[in-house]
């Protein structure tokens, strides 16, 4: 069993849709197929959110109509031109913008924001409930494409497969719940499919749902989680991320100049990436594979020749160029306790489960005598979390619009070029990493 994983760059098309096809059609082995929502749909969701919790129905119809729309050209487009190779199992043609699947996941989506009076405590339960649809949706619009071109496959319902948390928004998947769901859909016998054994697999990234049946979601970004998760479960082979770039990059080249392309990475290297807030895969993704010692590939959409990046255990050659990675969105916290008394372990414990309760994600941690510093990432909750800090007798000094820079395997003139910068705040070395909290370029 090989896992492939497609982000919704990836798919954000009907081209994109065909070019997975073509990547599946080359793997002739069982394969699970993770895919995100297609192109920015959880932002579009999330709009359709915003004006469904403030109540605007007018406002949210529009919103879902932008969404309806641009998955109903995908599908004209996938369904109006049918590939001249596909099999002869292909299904007589469906009228384009009218699949059955995809109609039904509309109409319940529809009937959702249109029935329901949210209560704004619940804005988590109904994000969960609402952009978990892009994912519903882009899996339906593929496994039908799929099944169309002749690649017979079987769609899955990850809601029912991935048992999490209820931390709506940011759940964890129970792995030991959700292992026999997944293995008993995927190995067990599948009623009136019985004399065609499927050896593809569709499912969601990013969602899952809890025990008593609510659907979750994993964190923005959270589809390579999903995958990572679906190749320990069914003990793959390798996972694949097909990736609208070479592999993994030292640098984002829209953001550092120079940057090169790295073959190898170790596990090790990939978490510390992914948790300074490289954008290349989630920061979870790592630990499913690690203790499996499954392989990570990070390969090209538009090129499968190409080999990309690999993540695993062992590597050949380690990395000898410095890795910068720069995290957007971040919020610089300076905590004293009002009295003066020092800062020790007890009042740290406190203001870390304060944070843990909110939800909100430390990214790094300085402190003196009496004062702690901490850089997380922007949240909602800031303001609750301040409030509760005051109550307790905190002063808080709070810088909004920081930015992160952590550079790993530094040089000098890095070190220097990046520590002398104007807006730099707060800079934290060790013998090999730099961080630096600096105001927004
Ligand atoms: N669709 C989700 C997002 O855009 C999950 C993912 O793409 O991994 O964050
Ligand atoms: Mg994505």
């Amino acid at each position: 069993m090989k896992v492939y994983k497609f982000g919704g760059a990836s798919v954000r098309s009907a081209e994109g849709v065909r070019n997975l096809c073509d990547i599946v059609r080359g793997e002739t082995g069982d394969l699970f197929v993770i895919v995100s929502a297609m192109g920015k749909t959880t932002n579009a969701l999330e709009h359709v959110l915003e004006q469904f919790m403030a109540g605007d129905r007018e406002a949210t119809q529009q919103a879902f109509a932008v969404s309806e729309t641009y998955h109903r050209e995908i599908i004209a487009a996938l369904f109006d031109n049918v590939p001249e190779d596909a099999s002869s199992t292909h299904r007589p043609f469906v009228a384009p913008c009218s699949l059955p699947a995809v109609e039904e996941l509309f109409g319940e989506l529809k009937n959702l924001l249109d029935s329901c009076e949210p209560k704004p405590e619940e804005y988590e339960l109904w994000y969960d409930r609402i952009v978990s649809y892009g994912e519903l949706l882009s899996t339906t619009i593929i496994s039908e494409y799929l099944n169309h071109c002749g690649l017979l496959n079987r769609w899955i319902d990850m809601r029912q497969c991935f048992i999490t948390d209820a931390r709506h928004r940011d759940a964890d998947i129970d792995i030991e719940r959700s292992a026999p769901l997944l293995k008993n859909i995927v190995y067990g016998e599948c009623p009136g499919q019985s004399e065609i054994r499927t050896r593809i697999f569709i499912g969601q990234g990013f969602i899952g749902g809890t025990p008593e049946g609510e659907p979750t979601t994993l964190g923005r970004e959270g589809s390579d989680y999903s995958a990572a998760v679906a190749a320990h479960i069914l003990d793959a082979e390798s996972l694949t991320i097909w990736k609208d770039v070479e592999g993994i990059l030292n640098a984002d080249p829209k953001i550092f100049p120079d940057t090169v392309y790295i073959p190898e990475l170790t596990y090790l290297d990939a978490i510390e990436l992914a948790y300074s807030g490289a954008q290349i895969i989630h920061p979870k993704t790592i630990k499913p594979l690690q203790n499996k010692h499954i392989p990570l590939y990070v390969r090209p959409f538009g090129d499968k020749t190409r080999p990309g990046s690999v993540i695993k255990g062992e590597i050949d050659h380690p990395i000898d160029v410095p890795i910068l990675i720069l995290k957007h969105n971040q919020v610089l916290l300076s905590i004293r306790p009002n009295d003066f008394s020092f800062v020790l372990e007890d009042r740290f414990a406190g203001i870390f489960s304060l944070l843990e309760r909110y939800n909100v994600k430390i990214n790094l941690i300085q402190s003196s005598a009496v004062n702690l510093s901490l850089c997380v990432d922007r949240s909602r909750h800031l303001e609750e979390v301040v409030n509760e800090l005051h109550r307790q007798q905190y002063r808080v000094v709070y810088n909004s619009d920081m930015e992160l820079l952590t550079i790993r395997g530094y040089t000098s003139e890095l070190c220097d070029k990046y520590d002398r910068f104007p807006g730099a705040y707060l800079t934290q070395k060790t013998r090999k990493i730099v961080r630096i909290v600096r105001k927004k370029v």
